[in-house]
């Protein structure tokens, strides 16, 4: 097995800020730049390798109970895909670009950002979806210059101070010996031209802010915090360029009568007390319409009556929710002296006159049990 800890010449009880230092002070050493050769590669790889277990606190105590994550067939080989690559290392040590290459000048066309706009529908729209429209101020090309930049008749010119390179090129000397580093030419901000006359209406741009109005289908089933994407409705970019994405971010109003929960929807009705107990049917405004919900003698407060499917689409495969009916058993207030001595003949029939004032248990797992029985 591998000593790790031996590989990168640190103690067992190294801290994670030593075992960086030891594996910066190889790496420098034996990156394939500085030190070209197989050998110095393997090496490299090598060193890698223990600075991946011994930098990570997980991999380090599995290391140190005994067990070695490259060593099993399971492990992440390093170079098989796994780990990190050699400019991976060297741009999260010294900066991503650090190393020499010319680049070119800077394209005036650029992918444009993505947009996000905000949506406010009600919930009947959550429920079946709907169409909208949608007003956008975002950025389109400009049709003066047709995202080009220069006032139309006029041109460009190569810049002079880079000479149409688009960056400036300087030799500094670093750990790894000489190092050319470049830097975007200040005079044309690196494009290598300049314009001589930029567009009255862009300035130069290549776009301009608008407003404009677009069609959104929104599927059945978003809720709150849902996103839609809409490709290339976002920004259009600097010179024209491709324009980002749009996203639509969904909030649905809370409504009247219905509250949401998942795609089930639940809502509560007001049942006369002499209707929940001899049962009857109430005629219930759904999004669907008119639906009748049988409502069985002796409903109690608290009661539901599921009807199944008349909730919200399910965003992502087909089907609906359900709207789950809860019962609110109504005492009546204000009785007349008619009803009143009913009411009164009733609770002597029923010997309810003075009741005693039962507690009702706490419902424990058996009673619970019960209920679920009691439901079907
Ligand atoms: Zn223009």
């Amino acid at each position: 097995m591998n000593d790790y800890y031996a590989v990168l010449g640190v103690a067992h009880n190294a801290s994670q800020e030593e075992i960086k230092k030891a594996y910066r002070r190889l790496a420098r050493k034996l990156h394939p730049d500085v030190n070209p050769g197989v050998e110095a590669e393997e090496e490299f790889k090598r060193v890698s390798q223990a600075y991946e277990v011994l930098s990570d606190p997980d991999k380090r105590r599995s290391f140190d109970r005994g067990s070695d994550p490259f060593a099993s067939g399971g492990g992440a080989g390093f170079g098989a895909g796994a780990g990190f690559s050699f400019s991976d290392v060297m741009d999260a040590f010294f900066g991503a670009g650090s190393a020499a290459g010319t680049r070119g000048p800077r394209s005036r066309v650029q992918r444009g950002q993505d947009a996000l706009v905000r949506l406010d529908i009600d919930l009947s729209k959550a429920v079946f979806g709907s169409e909208e429209e949608l007003t956008l101020d975002t950025a389109v090309g400009c049709s003066t210059c047709g995202g080009d930049g220069a006032q139309p008749g006029t041109g460009r010119q190569t810049c002079a101070i880079c000479h149409g390179v688009g960056e400036i090129q300087q030799v500094q000397r670093s750990f790894l010996g000489q190092v050319m580093t470049s830097r975007p030419c200040v005079a044309c901000q690196g494009y290598g031209s300049v314009l001589s006359d930029p567009c009255h209406d862009c300035a130069g741009d290549g776009r301009v802010r608008t407003r404009r109005t677009i069609k959104l289908k929104v599927p059945a089933g978003v809720d709150t915090g849902t996103r839609i994407q809409l490709a290339g409705e976002g920004e259009v970019g600097p010179g024209n360029g491709p324009a980002g994405d749009l996203y639509v971010e969904i909030r649905v109003a809370a409504h009247e009568t219905f509250t949401r929960r998942g795609d089930d929807l639940h809502c509560t009705v007001e049942l006369p007390m002499a209707a929940a107990a001899l049962g009857t049917t109430v005629k219930l405004s759904t999004f669907d319409g008119m639906e009748d919900l049988d409502i069985r003698p002796g409903t109690q407060s608290g009661d539901v009556t599921t009807l199944r499917g008349l909730g919200v689409t399910h965003l992502r495969h087909g089907g609906r929710g359900d709207l789950i009916v809860h019962a609110a058993v109504q005492t009546p207030t204000r009785l007349t002296e008619e009803q009143e001595d009913l009411l009164r003949e009733f609770a002597a029939l029923r010997g309810e006159e003075r009741p005693e004032g039962r507690l009702t248990p706490n419902k424990g797992l058996f009673g619970k049990v019960r209920d679920a029985f009691k439901q079907k």
